[in-house]
């Protein structure tokens, strides 16, 4: 348990230290975070049609998003926990 959660603080340091210091002006496709094919407005990942997002703003909504996945997961052991004890 207590493992798992360091594994988690590593990563969450890891993205910080990227969103620190990577260049956050690189346009990426809004969907995966990848180059864009060159005279196109395809994603070079999934090959679909996207918008054109800084991959700083790509990086922050992915950083939002997990801070969110750890905070249900955390709310989710309390409750279990007060469930145990109650
Ligand atoms: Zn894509």
């Amino acid at each position: 348990m207590a493992c798992q959660f360091d594994e988690d603080e590593y990563r969450n340091q890891q993205l910080n230290k990227y969103l620190d210091e990577g260049d956050m002006s690189d346009p990426v496709s809004s969907c995966c975070g990848v180059p864009i094919i060159e005279n196109t407005d395809l994603c070079s990942d999934c090959q679909e049609h996207c918008s054109e997002v800084e991959i700083g703003a790509f990086m922050h909504d992915k950083h939002v998003a997990y801070m969110e996945d750890v905070a249900d997961a955390e709310h989710e052991i309390q409750r279990d926990k007060d469930d145990q004890f109650s």
